[in-house]
C-alpha cells in the first residue's frame, strides 16, 4: 500500500518528542523574555521624570531591547514553524535542500529550518524564496 510518505524516511518519534519537548521550552522561555523587554520597553517611555544622563542611557537600553526583540521574534516564528512541521511529519529536513538534518544540529537549534550550507546561503541573502 503505496502512502505519500513512503519516501520520507522516518524520524525517531523518541527524538522528536524530545525535540518538540525542547521547542516548546525554549518558546515559553522566549515568550516570558520577551514579555519582561516589552514592560522595561514601556517604562523607558515614561521619561517625565528622567533628567538627561537617564535618558541617555534609557535610549540605549530601548535600542538594545528592539535589537533582542528582533531577534527573538523571529527565533519565537521558526519554533512556531518547527513544531508545526512535527505535527505534518517535515521536521528534520532542510527546507530548501530537503537534505537531512544532523541530530547535532537539530540538538544545537531545534529550530532551524536550513542545514549549514542553506543556512550560510540564506545569511547572505542568496536563497530564493
Ligand atoms: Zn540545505
Amino acid at each position: 500500500m503505496p502512502t505519500s510518505t513512503a519516501r520520507v524516511p522516518k524520524r525517531n518519534k523518541r527524538e522528536l518528542e524530545k525535540h518538540r519537548r525542547l521547542l516548546e521550552q525554549k518558546k515559553a522561555e522566549l515568550s516570558s523574555e520577551l514579555a519582561k523587554a516589552r514592560t522595561a520597553e514601556e517604562e523607558s517611555n515614561d521619561e517625565s521624570t528622567q533628567d538627561i544622563a537617564d535618558k541617555a542611557v534609557s535610549s540605549y537600553t530601548r535600542e538594545f531591547l528592539y535589537s533582542l526583540t528582533d531577534g527573538e521574534r523571529t527565533v519565537l516564528l521558526q519554533i512556531d514553524e518547527a513544531l508545526g512541521r512535527i505535527d505534518d511529519g517535515t521536521y528534520g529536513f532542510c527546507l530548501n535542500c530537503a537534505t537531512v538534518l544532523s541530530d547535532k544540529r537539530l540538538n544545537a537549534v531545534p529550530w532551524t529550518p536550513y542545514c549549514v550550507d542553506c543556512q550560510e546561503l540564506s545569511e547572505k541573502g542568496l536563497l530564493e524564496g
